[in-house]
């Protein structure tokens, strides 16, 4: 039996909680925290006996749904086999040989080589040495800046947080850090200007990318990072004709294209990877989440032919490549990530993505477009969100004091509903498991449509 009680004091008295308002956990404002205790399927439940649809896939990345044994299954075996050995000096395991080679064939782009890390946030931290190492081998020693977006989200690290389109990410941590620079984000509903079609959106954000490239100076700017779907930003598909756009004026100036899959890969969109549903063709790739979903802390800088015929190319010169962590290619973690991936396939979770997610979208924009307070409802494939506004003809926002994406996503969870209320405006958002039914979607958009409705009553 467990002692709620004592987890909960244990954990107040010494958890340093992510996101999290520290003096009011601290105080019990924000109540005891929630002891996740198991999950099956699109479900987890807590220590109290209360379960709760997980609308959100952990942090997005659950997309297999709980409690799969294959996978537990595949790592007890590793673990008795072999729990550890390192990637250094040309050390390898079966799992991590199969895991890259399999990772080669499927990723977008011209992929060669795969480096391993644990989260997305180390991973996109390659990436930005990657460039910087491909741009001084290939003798271009001042083409290092690196481009992202604003509100697009790509980790917490110290090169990632500064990617990390959003000033709250910045504010009393020192970043963004000097050299990584900011452009447009490319959400049609707020940028356009009156009139303006998605497509011209679209041409008028490859502009400002062209400007700020040539305002510094192509043979400063090294790549430029971004998500298929802004995602933490507020779930956000690209307008019509971004991806063209935007790639023509990095063919033109000589500037690598880093494809974040964090949250796409492996199927979350309907395809196998964003890159490829919005025709992108990346240099470098980064994969986590999806990648073992979540099952063992694992991600991946896929890095493609391009950048790593140079390296090889400069090895007598420079010697060996000194980069990697003690936990670079884990083979447990490579084993959870090939049982995880022999699930996608058999159970064709891109499709079925797909397939549901087009319920989904539907369902979503049934229920909630004609609600008064739906500024906009968006998605694609079984990523959707609602971005709430005090006037839907004027988009004019809600008082922030008003809290009301919180307090949705709140009324959501006390009817057994996780849907996140995401950082950036008062936005619902949706990543349900992949493996969720349409059954168990209307029942997701319906519970998110109760909350709504209880919250406008509160408002009135
Ligand atoms: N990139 C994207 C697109 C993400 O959504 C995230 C996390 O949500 C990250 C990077 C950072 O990953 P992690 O939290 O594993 O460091």
């Amino acid at each position: 039996m467990i002692d709620i009680k004592t987890i909960a004091e244990r954990d107040r008295s010494s958890v340093l909680h992510p996101f999290t308002q520290l003096k009011d956990f601290a105080s019990g404002k924000l109540g005891d925290p929630t002891i996740v205790t198991g999950g099956k399927g699109i479900s987890i439940r807590d220590a109290e006996g209360r379960t709760y649809i997980d609308g959100f896939a952990g942090l997005y990345c659950v997309n297999i749904g709980y409690g799969r044994t294959e996978v537990a299954e595949a790592i007890a075996r590793q673990a008795y086999q072999l729990a550890y050995y390192h990637t250094y000096a040309a050390h390898t395991t079966e799992e991590l040989a199969k895991l890259s080679h399999r990772l080669v064939q499927m990723a977008p782009g011209n992929a060669s080589k795969v480096f391993y890390g644990l989260s997305g946030s180390d991973a996109n931290e390659t990436q930005a040495k990657l460039v910087w190492y491909y741009n001084n081998l290939r003798g271009q020693p001042k083409k290092k800046k690196i481009i992202s977006r604003e509100r697009g989200y790509h980790g917490c690290s110290v090169i990632s947080g500064s990617m990390t389109g959003m000033s709250f990410y910045h504010d009393q941590m020192d970043l963004p850090f000097p050299g990584i620079l900011h452009t447009g984000t490319p959400h049609h509903y707020w940028g356009a200007e009156h009139g303006e079609s998605e497509e011209a959106f679209s041409r008028r954000r490859a502009a400002e990318l062209e400007e700020l490239i040539v305002r510094e100076g192509a043979e400063t700017v090294g790549a430029f990072i971004a998500e298929p779907v802004l995602g933490t930003g507020g779930i956000t598909p690209p307008p019509s004709g971004y991806w063209r756009e935007i790639q023509a004026v990095l063919r033109r100036y000589d500037v690598l294209l880093i494809a974040d899959e964090v949250i796409c890969g492996f199927g979350r969109t309907g395809a196998d990877f964003g890159s490829t549903l919005y025709g992108m063709e990346p240099d470098l790739v980064t994969v986590a989440k999806g990648l073992t979903s979540g099952y063992m802390p694992l991600s991946a800088a896929i890095v493609g032919e391009k950048v790593y015929s140079v390296m090889e190319g400069a090895a007598d010169r420079v010697g060996a490549f000194s980069h990697g962590y003690t936990y670079s290619g884990h083979p447990i973690a490579a084993a959870a990530a090939n049982a995880v991936l022999d699930i996608v396939e058999k159970e064709q979770l891109s499709n079925r993505a797909r397939v549901v997610g087009a319920h989904f979208q539907k369902r979503l924009k049934e229920r909630f477009a004609q609600l008064e307070i739906a500024g906009e409802v968006r998605g694609v494939g079984l990523l959707g969100a609602i971005e709430f506004v005090a006037d839907r003809h004027t988009k004019r926002r809600f008082d922030a004091q008003l809290k009301v994406g919180a307090r949705i996503s709140k009324a959501a969870r006390e009817r057994g509903l996780i849907a996140r209320a995401m950082p950036h405006g008062d936005i619902l958002g949706f990543a349900p498991p992949l493996v969720v039914s349409e059954g168990e979607i209307d029942e997701i958009v319906e519970l998110a449509y109760q909350a709504t409705r209880q919250v406008i009553d509160e408002l009135a």
